[in-house]
């Protein structure tokens, strides 16, 4: 892979991890909070209420899970960074063949290549 490929490729990356901590951060307060929200009264820095759906433990396991799979998502692509400095990005972790780049777009840390990920859905393997 080209040079230039490889940096819109840890860009892409890092804009997406800053992203998801930014999430994952605002979900945990949202978690903590949640039951001195109705007390706390200063509301005008959340940007959505989830308050306003459904029952508090409904939400509650939501956002925890919401916060579980982002820190997954954070760990993948750090995985994908250290690759990148490694100079083994995009290269699948269980056949050794290159990542279709067409996927790499879709998905810039994924780990195996198309078939290699689809062997191991069906055979249900940890991700
Ligand atoms: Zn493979």
């Amino acid at each position: 892979m080209k040079d230039k490929e490889m940096n819109d490729f840890k860009k892409m990356l890092l804009e997406r991890r800053a992203k998801l901590l930014g999430n994952v951060n605002f979900m945990h307060g949202e978690a903590l909070n949640k039951s001195r929200q109705s007390a706390c009264g200063d509301l005008s820095n959340v940007p959505i209420h989830m308050a306003d759906i459904g029952t508090d433990n409904y939400d509650r396991d939501l956002t925890i899970d919401l916060i579980q799979n982002g820190e997954e998502e954070v760990r993948s692509i750090d995985i994908a960074l250290e690759k990148i400095e490694e100079g083994t990005f995009g290269v699948c972790e269980t056949c050794q063949k290159k990542i279709n780049k067409t996927r790499l777009v879709a998905l810039p840390h994924a780990r195996l290549c198309i078939e290699c990920q689809r062997v191991e859905e069906v055979g249900g393997g940890t991700v």
